[in-house]
């Protein structure tokens, strides 16, 4: 298809606002999925995803659409959809899949109004020139308020409230007119047909028959089947086994040209050789310049994955090499912890990602996992002048230390103006820094803060969410590192460090968490023939104390005689409890304890 004739967008929408379902639409309409081939969420394909409604991968499906030109005849032109993922730990995979686009639809549920994470990915959209097209969708729901939210829209992108589309992605109503629109507003790509290839890659995915198959934006050149390419962050040469369109089952053609959005497949076997963000070029005919905006991925956050049955540490170890082949961020490596046994430390783009990789290893592999407290990654600089990268809080080094740094992030907050009081108490409970507020409506403000990662990962979210009644969103990208003085919190039992409870806080914290994490441990370990102190310490310095008295817990004790079977069964299960006893020092402590330690807030 000659560039004239292509139109490459995307849809920005906040999680909930309708965006699969718009989709499905389209390909309903377009014809591109018959009516009763048609499931929904066609293209949240993984079912997790699906469960959850939400969208982790990006992937991109062509569609034709006819639309008369000035003359009246009707012109054949194909419409590329992006599929942009819609959280906040996925902002990189969001800015290539923009990047591959000229114009973005800006969907917004007509009962809800624009959201943080909507509002963050416009801006991205917007610094990237995308032609924006706002959008109300949901007008057949009875508490639609499009007049109100277009105003507010069109405050944003600017225009007249007029212009906002209005549609219903579920009766379809207002859907061909967004088409129609897509093809007026949105900019044919432009690039040089003539020119070496450059194609960008915006998502690649693993499918266990296929390899590795990889989404591609072509700027300039052309793509051949059979060709050798160049990847060129890493200069990797691979045949070109076959390349296609999405339509929307994979279908090969001759080759993609300028502006073209596309598949390859080269037979690699690993995410990891076929990056998003990275360049392809012809291996005869290299480009000498790659497209930038390349980053490799970096993992923000860190937590041990740990199996509860130690057997099962090998069935993880297998499940985790498969599970990296389909995920270039996933890193991690073995580590042993005295309270949990053999596991891994892992690194996660942020908590959702966490969630999901531990999802997956749970449901797919058939394990059952116990991860630590998420962290992330502190830089600490010693007096001597070595720096360590701390990626594991009970690794913090003793001895002197000049400054420890943590990673910061710009958090945008979205929130009722009734709840400016309660989102700043928040954020200042939490280290935050205001950088700047902004009405969009009398009634709705926007707020930028610094805030660090740290005091994110830990339950801001929850909070942000309770303290607003679930009005206010939030949205945050890396900001760089900041100095803080933080302080390690270790825990003790009788004496001995319970590794799996140390944490990396600031000073001014840390007594909060200590008589927090040692009552929490009172509550939870069985009293043993002996006394055994619970003890939190910064350094040498113990911050607080509790303790368990000694007395002897008779499990039988409870039955008063009456039944036999039932008296079995407790048996059983307190041997199968002592089974998973671990030691530290001489007190014995059940699995459960930790798991429960470990789990609630
Ligand atoms: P996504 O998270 O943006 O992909 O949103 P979905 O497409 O999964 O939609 C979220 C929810 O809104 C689902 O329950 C949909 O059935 C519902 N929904 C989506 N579009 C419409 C619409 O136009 N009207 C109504 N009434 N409900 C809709
Ligand atoms: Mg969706």
């Amino acid at each position: 298809t000659p560039p004239e004739l292509l139109r490459n967008f995307c849809i920005i929408a906040h999680i909930d606002h309708g965006k699969s379902t718009l989709a499905d639409r389209m390909l309903q309409l377009t014809g591109v999925v018959e009516a009763r081939a048609m499931r929904e969420q066609y293209l949240d394909r993984m079912d997790i995803e699906r469960e959850r409604g939400i969208t982790i991968k990006s992937q991109a499906v062509r569609m034709p659409w006819a639309l008369a030109d000035e003359s009246g005849a009707p012109q054949p032109y194909a419409l590329n959809m992006i599929d942009t993922p819609g959280h906040v730990d996925f902002t990189y995979e969001v800015s290539r899949s923009l990047a591959a686009c000229e114009g973005a639809v800006l969907l917004v549920d007509a009962a809800q109004g624009i959201e943080a994470q909507t509002l963050a990915n416009l801006y991205l959209a917007m610094e990237n020139d995308l032609a924006i097209i706002p959008v109300l969708n949901k007008i057949d729901l009875p508490a639609a308020q499009p007049e109100r939210y277009a105003e507010e829209i069109a405050g944003l992108v600017g225009g007249d409230p007029a212009d906002v589309l209005k549609v219903s992605g579920k009766t379809g109503e207002g859907v061909p007119a967004l088409l129609d629109r897509i093809v007026r507003d949105v900019p044919a790509p432009t690039g040089e047909a003539d020119a070496p290839a450059r194609a960008m890659i915006f998502d690649s995915v693993y499918d266990t028959y296929r390899g590795v198959v990889t989404y591609v934006r072509v700027v300039d050149g052309n793509l051949s089947p059979r060709e050798r390419i160049v990847m060129m962050s890493t200069r990797a040469t691979h045949e070109l086994l076959e390349i296609g369109v999405i339509a929307p089952e994979a279908t090969p053609t001759k080759g993609l040209g300028v502006g073209e959005v596309g598949y390859l497949i080269t037979g690699v076997k690993d995410v990891r050789q076929s990056k998003v963000g990275d360049t392809v070029t012809n291996a005869n005919k290299p480009a000498a310049e790659s497209l930038g905006g390349y980053h490799e991925p970096k993992p923000m956050v860190f937590s041990g994955l740990y199996p509860i049955d130690g057997s099962d540490y090998p069935v993880l170890r297998d499940a985790l090499d498969k599970l990296k082949l389909n995920d270039a961020a996933l890193v991690y490596e073995p580590e042993t912890s005295v309270a949990l046994g053999f596991g891994f430390r892992v690194g996660f783009l942020g908590l959702l990602h966490l969630e999901i990789v531990r999802e997956r290893l749970e449901r797919e592999f058939d394990l059952a996992l116990i991860s630590t407290a998420p962290n992330v990654v502190y830089e600490v600089t010693m007096e001597d002048g070595a720096v360590l990268t701390v990626t594991n809080p009970s690794e913090f080094p003793g001895g002197k230390i000049r400054e420890v740094r943590e990673p910061v992030v710009k958090a945008t907050i979205l929130a009722p103006s009734d709840y400016i009081g309660a989102v700043m108490e928040l954020c200042q409970t939490r280290r935050g820094e205001l950088l700047g507020m902004d009405y969009l409506s009398p009634e709705r403000v926007e707020m930028r803060y610094t805030l660090p990662l740290a005091e994110i990962v830990f339950d801001f979210f929850d909070q942000l969410k309770s303290k607003t009644k679930g009005y206010a969103s939030l949205d945050y990208e890396p900001a760089g590192e900041q100095a803080s003085a933080l302080v390690k919190v270790d825990i003790l039992l009788q004496g001995e460090q319970v590794d799996a409870f140390s944490a990396i806080v600031h000073k001014d914290k840390a007594y909060a968490y200590g008589v927090m994490m040692a009552g929490k441990l009172r509550e939870l370990i069985p009293r043993q023939q002996f006394e055994v102190p619970i003890q939190a310490a910064v350094g040498s310095r113990v911050i607080a104390r509790e303790t368990i008295r000694a007395i002897r817990k008779d499990v039988l004790a409870k039955c008063y005689g009456g039944d036999i079977s039932r008296k079995r069964k407790l048996l059983e299960k307190q041997k199968e409890g002592k089974k998973r006893m671990k030691t530290i020092g001489r007190v014995d402590v059940p699995q459960e304890a930790f798991i429960a330690a470990l789990s609630s807030e």
